[in-house]
């Protein structure tokens, strides 16, 4: 399975902004983009240009980095949701937040999406009483979830719970049984994701 391994503070930095993909680290003073608040590399203090493409750019980038996705699925994931009836950036979004790794951080049952997607790989967790050691994995309404009988993760998934504000409403966690439900798919302003969407659709539509 193809991820990306890159330095992720420098993701950050490069996007101006925190995208909190470190976990922990990201609530603290060590945060890359509180110690150096601009981009990475020899020009990184440098002016920059500024144009709609590099803006819609950005964004594009800004959103796979969030969620840890590469360009090929990224692009895969915006032709569906093309062909979806509805608001295309919501439906890409939508789909996006679906993905299992970014369900198991919004339940509080790992502390980043790249801690959840080891966890995934490992067999951790199981989707309606299977075992599910897919990342991308499509989450429908419904579905339950719950940490694998034979899990030795427990420890790691209940520290990570300690760091959870609020779970969103389409969403249930069981903090104590790490048990979850599906409830719904989530509408747009319930989405936390520091994206505008309609800037990729712009970008993808040229
Ligand atoms: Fe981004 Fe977290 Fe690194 Fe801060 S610590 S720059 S939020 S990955």
């Amino acid at each position: 399975m193809a991820r990306d391994t890159g330095p992720q503070c420098k993701q950050c930095r490069r996007e101006g902004q925190k995208l909190f993909l470190k976990g922990e680290r990201c609530l603290t003073d060590k945060c890359g983009v509180e110690r150096r608040s601009y981009p990475p590399g020899e020009h990184g203090r440098g002016r920059q240009k500024q144009s709609e493409y590099r803006v819609q750019l950005r964004e594009k980038q800004k959103a796979k980095r969030y969620y840890g996705v590469l360009e090929r699925q990224f692009r895969i994931y915006y032709e569906k949701a093309s062909r979806q009836p509805g608001i295309t950036g919501e439906n890409l979004l939508r789909t996006l937040e679906c993905r299992f790794d970014n369900v198991l951080v919004r339940l509080g049952f790992a502390a980043s999406r790249r801690q959840a997607r080891q966890l995934i790989l490992h067999g951790h967790w199981t989707v309606n009483g299977r075992r599910v050691n897919i990342p991308s994995y499509q989450l429908r309404d419904n579905d339950v979830i719950a940490i694998h009988a034979r899990s030795t993760a427990t420890q790691v998934i209940r520290d990570a719970t300690e760091l959870t504000g609020q779970v969103p409403a389409w969403l249930q966690a069981d903090h104590d049984s790490l048990t979850a439900k599906v409830l719904r798919k989530p509408e747009r302003r319930e989405i936390a994701a520091p994206v505008q969407e309609q800037l990729i659709v712009e970008l993808y539509s040229k």
